[in-house]
């Protein structure tokens, strides 16, 4: 997206926020800490102007994203039943199937379309979509500070960064910019607490998803001459650590740090009929169009899909892709 038609969408937001009272804002079903995050600044924002704001993720967010400032203004189903906002934010949500449909729900209501991910359908009547931000956070911070000075507090500072901090892997992914150094650089003087967020939301670990990531890591599996990894976790290695599934988010990552490893795929199962899988890549394999083949998405070196089978018939289906991939090689687009 051009500078100038970034500027001309956010005057467009600007005008949208003054013409309205009641504010719906959404997330993607399954939410990380950059969709939390990026949620909670906008609410703390759109309340500080007085304005009437909820958020809301269809099926719910995990405990620990709800420690964050601005658990508030969360609410479940039955806090947006009957609720009528005229304009809804949708943040870190590329489509309306992410969404779980929320924002068809009502069409009259002016839909805000504000990611970073690159499959990103622009299904918004704004749509504020830069796949070059390596986080919305970065969307959100860039557009706060265009607003006015001084509207970001400490506890919007803490949001945002999380959101770059997890979203960058702690400043460790490809994704890793220089915006992102220097956004995360302002929202510490902003009072964001980077030591205390890292140690709650990357270092710190319960016991029981330690054990569980034991299991994790005796599953992983590599093929092709080591290029390819696969990790699985079922539902009995979850419950026999005493852990849950959502505590399992990010072991993707041991899969694809094994040395000469360039594409990897996390295994979570659901049911017998359904999985859950991540996808991870390095040196240029697209991983988001291979998942968007099967109705997932993500980034070129991060996404997700679900599978509708068993673990065992998911892996199959996606070790014949990774296979695949590594025959064709990286095509240039
Ligand atoms: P993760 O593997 O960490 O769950 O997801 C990696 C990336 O892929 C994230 O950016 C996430 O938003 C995206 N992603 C995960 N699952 C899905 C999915 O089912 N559909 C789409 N469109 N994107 C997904
Ligand atoms: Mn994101």
């Amino acid at each position: 997206m051009q500078r100038e038609e970034f500027f001309k969408e956010i005057e467009s937001i600007v005008n949208v926020i003054d013409e309205n009272e009641v504010f719906l804002i959404i997330g993607h079903v399954d939410p990380d800490g950059d969709c939390i995050g990026s949620m909670s600044a906008v609410a703390f924002y759109l309340n500080s102007l007085g304005k009437d704001v909820r958020c809301f993720v269809p099926g719910g967010v995990k405990k620990s994203l709800l420690r964050l400032p601005g658990a508030e203004f969360f609410v479940d189903d039955e806090g947006i039943e009957g609720f009528e906002p005229s304009v809804v934010f949708s943040l870190d949500a590329p489509t309306i199937a992410r969404t779980a449909d929320i924002v068809k729900r009502n069409d009259h209501r002016i839909v805000i379309n504000i990611d970073h991910h690159p499959s990103n359908e622009f299904y918004g009547d704004i749509n504020l979509v830069d796949a070059s931000a390596s986080a919305t956070a970065v969307i959100i911070f860039r557009i706060l500070s265009t607003v006015s000075s001084g509207v970001i507090t400490p506890e919007m500072a803490n949001c945002l960064y999380l959101g770059i901090l997890l979203d960058t892997g702690g400043f460790r992914f490809q994704n890793t910019n220089a915006e992102a150094l220097h956004t995360a650089g302002e929202l510490i003087e902003l009072g964001a607490d980077a030591a205390g967020l890292a140690r709650d939301y990357l270092y710190v670990k319960k016991l029981s998803t330690l054990k569980v990531l034991a299991r994790a890591l005796e599953s992983l599996e590599v093929y092709a001459e080591g290029r390819i990894a696969l990790m699985t976790i079922t539902k009995e290695m979850v419950s026999e650590s005493g852990s849950s599934m959502e505590d399992t988010e990010g072991f993707v990552d041991y899969a694809s740090s094994v040395d000469e490893v360039l594409l990897s795929a996390l295994f979570r199962e659901v049911n017998d009929s359904e999985t859950r899988v991540s996808l991870r890549s390095r040196n240029g394999y697209d991983v988001a169009v291979f998942a968007g083949k099967y109705g997932g998405g993500g980034h070129r070196t991060a996404a997700g899909l679900t599978i509708y089978a068993c673990i065992e018939e998911a892996k199959a289906l996606i070790l014949d892709g990774f296979l695949e991939m590594l025959e064709r090689g990286v095509t240039a687009d």
